[in-house]
This record gives C-alpha cells, structure tokens and sequence, in this order.
C-alpha cells in the first residue's frame, strides 16, 4: 500500500458542483465546436450514438467524421451535425494538419473506428497535430494504442487525455490481467500517473483515476447499462463537456456521473431488461433537469 491511496466518491452533492452555469448571452460559438471521428463500415451505430448524446450535452456544434459511405445515415440521422466524409470510404484514415483541427474545442475519437495501422496513423496525427485540444480516446480508439505499434504513442499522449476503457479494453492496453480489485486499482492508478492521462475504468461503480493518483468512484447507474452502445453514449457526453470548456477531471468525473444518472431515469420507465443505450441520450434532459 501507498502513502497515497487517496480514493473518493462521487456523491451527487459533490457532481453538481462541476455542471457549469449557462450565462444568458451564451450563443453557439460560447458552448464550443466538438469534433467526434467516430464509425466505420458496419459500426455506424455506435457513431450515431456517440453523436447524439454529444448534442444533448450541451456543445454548441458537433461536426462527425466518418468514412464517406455513411454521409446519408448521418445527414438524415442526425441534422443537427455536420458531417465530414473521410475520403476512405468505409474507414476512416485521414490524416488530420494542425490547420485542420484548430477550429475544434475538444476531439472525441474511439466508437466503432474498428482496428488497423491506418487508423492508428490518424490517432498519430491527432495526437501530434491537435495535441492543445482536449481529447477523449474510446473503444477502438484505445484497441488501435493496444496494438504493438499503438503502443509506442502513450507516451505521447497529451497530458490529461481521457481514455474510457471496460475492463477487457484495459487489459487489453496493459497487456496483462489482474487477480482481484486491489490489484486493478494499483494498476488503474499507476497507469494515470505514468502517462499523465485521465482513465475512467467502466463498470458497475466507473472508476475516475486522476493523474495526481487520485481515483473517484461513480455513485450512479444500474445493471441496464450493461448493454451494447452504453460506453459510445459516454464518449459523447464526455466530448461535448471537453468542448465547453470542463477541465478535463471534472469533465470525466461529471461525465460518468451524468451518464448514470440518465440510466437511473431511464430504467425507471424501460427497466433493467428492455433498456437500450439510446435511452440513456433520451434520459440526458431529465438528468439535467434534476441537478439545475
Ligand atoms: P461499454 O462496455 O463501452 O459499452 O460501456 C458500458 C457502460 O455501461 C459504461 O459506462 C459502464 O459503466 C456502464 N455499465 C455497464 N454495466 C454496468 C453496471 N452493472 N452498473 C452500472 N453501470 C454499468
Ligand atoms: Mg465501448
């Protein structure tokens, strides 16, 4: 044991104290511009999720890119977003310049991008190219950093990335298991001090590991969580809390704490069983109501 096993819970007192106050002279340009790349062929789906919990958090404009051939999906699917067609057709692997991304408030970057060294050269380039724009790295996003080649980029990772690892994905990136919760909480730890990166371990209880070796456990959510597009919800909200200025702690930590209040709304009426991950977007106005 360490001199520092600092832990903390976040209790709803403590969430609401991070939601930031919209002022009355807001416009769109105030509540920052996100940029989420997101979708491949066949995983649109947790694009369009991620998306649209993005729009219901606040950001002031959401631009997706993905591979051209999903441009009619996301137009007609989601209006409220531009959209940036990959010259790729069916995965996305452009190349991002600093000019390209200086527009952007915060990047979101993971659901459903699917694993390949060309995909890993766009991580690279953001990384490089945007590395003053807060970023959150999801699902295949972390995938493409467990690879070999992957691995070689977390030491470049800019300081306070978020990263939102299951447990399978986190094991994956350690390259290793571990025996019991003591042990994967040394493990979650070390990682967030090593690299200098926020990693939100999910599961019943998220796990917020800080860089300063602090971790925060999640007071909300239930067991209908467990199911398929519920983590590509998180990143949208996570994206457009980045996006509007949420220093990136309180915007992991509100994050995950906002996420599973919508699923403690939403299981009321879906229950356990029939819930879906798009009930938790549908649940994100309430969730806001409840803590304004
Ligand atoms: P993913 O595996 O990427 O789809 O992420 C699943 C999401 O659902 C994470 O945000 C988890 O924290 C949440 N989740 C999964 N199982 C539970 C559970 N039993 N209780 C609370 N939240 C859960
Ligand atoms: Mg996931």
């Amino acid at each position: 044991a360490q001199a520092s096993t600092n832990y903390f819970y976040t209790h709803t007192r403590k969430a609401i104290t991070y939601l930031k106050k919209r002022s009355k002279f807001s416009h769109k340009g105030t509540n920052g511009h996100a940029l989420l790349i997101a979708g491949s062929y066949g995983m649109m789906g947790a694009a369009i999720l991620s998306a649209r919990a993005c729009l219901r958090s606040g950001v002031g404009k959401l631009t997706l890119h993905a591979p051209k051939h999903a441009n009619d999906l996301v137009q007609s699917n989601i209006p409220e977003a531009l959209f940036s067609a990959d010259d790729n057709k069916y995965l996305s692997t452009t190349e991002w310049t600093e000019d390209q991304l200086k527009s952007y408030s915060a990047i979101g970057l993971g659901p459903g991008l699917s694993i390949d060294t060309k995909i890993l050269s766009l991580i690279h380039s953001i990384i490089e190219h945007g590395s003053s724009i807060p970023l959150i790295i999801d699902a295949d996003g972390i995938n493409n950093l467990s690879t070999p080649e992957g691995r070689d980029l977390l030491d470049k990772l800019p300081e306070n990335t978020i990263i939102t690892p299951h447990p399978k994905e986190f094991q994956k990136l350690l390259n290793r298991s571990w025996q019991n919760d003591y042990e994967k909480l040394d493990l979650l730890r070390e990682f967030s001090v090593k690299y200098q990166v926020i990693v939100c371990l999910k599961g019943a209880h998220t796990a917020v590991a800080l860089p300063d070796g602090s971790i925060h456990f999640n007071s909300t959510g239930n067991p209908g969580m467990a199911t398929g597009g519920s983590g590509d919800v998180l990143t949208g909200i996570i994206t457009a809390l980045l996006a509007q200025k949420y220093n990136p702690a309180h915007a992991a930590i509100f994050g995950v704490y906002l996420h599973g209040l919508a699923g403690d709304i939403a299981v009321k009426e879906k229950s356990i069983y029939s819930m879906v991950a798009s009930d938790l977007t549908d649940n994100l106005p309430k969730a806001f109501l409840e803590i304004t």
